[in-house]
């Protein structure tokens, strides 16, 4: 079996978000399931100057884009410590930037034309380097014209007549949307500018694109797949993905264990495990003293470790922060993001200096500590594709708080004690009195002890590792090429 993977960031070449950690860990999760994988990237100046050691391959192209003919060259290197190779688009004039997408917050005006020339680009070089996929695995709006372009222009090329695509959506949110006038800059046929094509409200919808002309459609877990069907998830594409329900699955993105297990974890104070959780403790302290908080036990640390966007719930936080200060908890906040958010948890940590801990910036390391010291993590998520920091709070018996969307729901089980099923606490509305109940369960159940050390014993045994994702994918495609 082979496949192409396309995404348009992959650990450690260039990375905004959760795909850059999907399209890195995958394809040695496929290799291990005898999947020969291929990748391409645009080489973005950070995958320059040195940082990684590329060669070229001698190939040249010259890419049509409207009325253009733009030049780029083929590089290649490896995916660390694996044997997948990965070819890189070098178009300095478009690829050169500071930023992936955007610069200071705003995006580049001229994105279409970046990621029409790195789709042509990518079909082109395949070609040229005689790599023949039996299954090309596209990913979010960036890469999403490579079906299309797959089912029309190209429908007729034998070269491609057994390729499959699949492409999987990681975020319905972000469609790459532009102004109609752009429209021929893709070299599509005019027709094609449709309410049955690309076209979205009078805009170009590249991610439309993309799950109209693919053979299969993925998302990142069963529930948001479902979800993504109706009106409150679909962001506008509901009728489209209702359509094709028949080729949507979901699969679940996998955590890297090798970086995220408190057995063997160099950025915590101290390592602990399901059988002995006593560094936990240690861990905690430290997370106190590092957001100047006091050093007590017991007090119940509840930590946040997010992007600060709405989709994240921080207004239901907002709403029921005032109820949870009056309780004896402590609170530690970790994220960048939405402006009114950065402003509204400074005033939070300066009202509640003994209860509050706020760092607003990006930083790996801090985040495993909030993962090994906080006792309860909280994502109130209005809708989470998949959600990564869920499972790592589980392995580090960081017991959730989450509401029952999207991955959330298909990886976090409500606690009952009667039963002692579960290994967390969820809510179904997506309102604070739900979300301030859900919590004070859950510090019920912190207040026993025992009860508690057993729930975190179950949350860290649980097993969402990458293998068992490939697995599923690699299904996917087998009963793509075989049907
Ligand atoms: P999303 O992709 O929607 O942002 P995920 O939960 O899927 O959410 O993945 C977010 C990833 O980014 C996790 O690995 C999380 O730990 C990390 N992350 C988010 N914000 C920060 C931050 N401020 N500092 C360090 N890591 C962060």
């Amino acid at each position: 079996m082979k496949v192409l993977l396309l995404a348009s960031e992959m650990v450690p070449f260039a990375k905004t978000g959760g795909l850059a950690d999907v399209a890195g860990a995958l394809p040695s999760a496929l290799n291990r399931q005898g999947v020969d994988v291929t990748a391409f990237l645009p080489k973005y100046r950070c995958i320059g100057g040195g940082r990684f050691s590329l060669e070229p391959t001698g190939l040249t192209l010259s890419i049509p884009v409207g009325d253009r003919s733009v030049p780029c060259s083929i590089e290649k290197t490896l995916l660390p410590e694996t044997a997948v190779p990965v070819y890189l688009v070098c178009c300095d004039e478009f690829f050169d930037r500071d930023g992936l997408y955007q610069d200071k917050g705003k995006d580049y005006p001229d994105n279409l034309e970046r990621f029409t020339l790195f789709s042509r680009a990518v079909l082109e070089a395949l070609k040229k380097l005689d790599i023949q996929p039996d299954v090309i695995h596209a990913n979010d709006w960036q890469t999403a014209l490579i079906p299309v372009y797959l089912k029309t222009q190209l429908a007729e090329d034998s070269f491609f007549r057994a390729t499959k695509t699949l492409f999987t959506i990681h975020n319905l949110a972000y469609q790459g949307l532009f102004p109609k006038e752009k429209f021929p800059l893709t070299g599509l046929d005019q027709e094609l500018f449709s309410i049955h094509g690309l076209e979205f409200y009078n805009k170009v919808n590249l991610l439309k694109g993309g799950l109209l002309f693919s053979d299969r459609l993925s998302t990142v877990s069963r529930r948001y797949s479902e979800e993504i069907q109706t009106p409150e998830y679909g962001c506008g594409l509901e009728g489209v993905l209702k359509d094709r329900r028949e080729f949507l699955s979901g699969v679940l993105n996998g955590v890297d264990y090798q970086a995220w297990s408190p057995e063997s974890d160099s950025l915590i104070a101290k390592n602990f495990s399901a059988k002995d959780l006593s560094g936990k403790a240690a861990c905690k302290k430290a997370l106190q003293k590092t957001y100047g908080l006091p050093q007590v036990p017991d007090a119940p640390l509840l930590g946040v470790i997010s992007r600060l966007a709405d989709q994240k719930g921080f207004d239901l936080l907002d709403e029921i922060f005032e109820d949870l200060m009056a309780l004896s908890v402590q609170f530690v906040l970790l994220g960048t993001g939405d402006p009114k958010y950065h402003k509204r948890f400074e005033l939070l940590a300066a009202k509640y200096p003994k209860k509050c801990g706020v760092a607003l910036k990006f930083d790996n390391a801090l985040a495993h500590q909030i993962e090994a010291g906080a006792d309860l993590f909280l994502m109130p998520s209005r809708y989470e594709p998949c959600g990564l920091n869920q499972m790592y709070s589980l392995r580090y018996g960081t017991i959730p708080v989450v509401r029952a969307t999207g991955g959330l729901a298909d990886t976090v089980e409500d606690y009952h004690p009667k039963s002692g099923r579960g290994n967390g606490f969820v809510f179904e509305k997506a309102n604070s009195k739900a979300f301030l109940k859900a919590l004070r369960r859950a510090l019920k159940v912190y207040a026993h002890q025992e009860r508690w050390q057993s729930l975190m014993g179950h949350a860290m045994r649980m097993d969402f590792s990458w293998d068992r994702s490939a697995e599923q994918y690699l299904a996917l495609y087998q009963s793509m090429t075989t049907a």
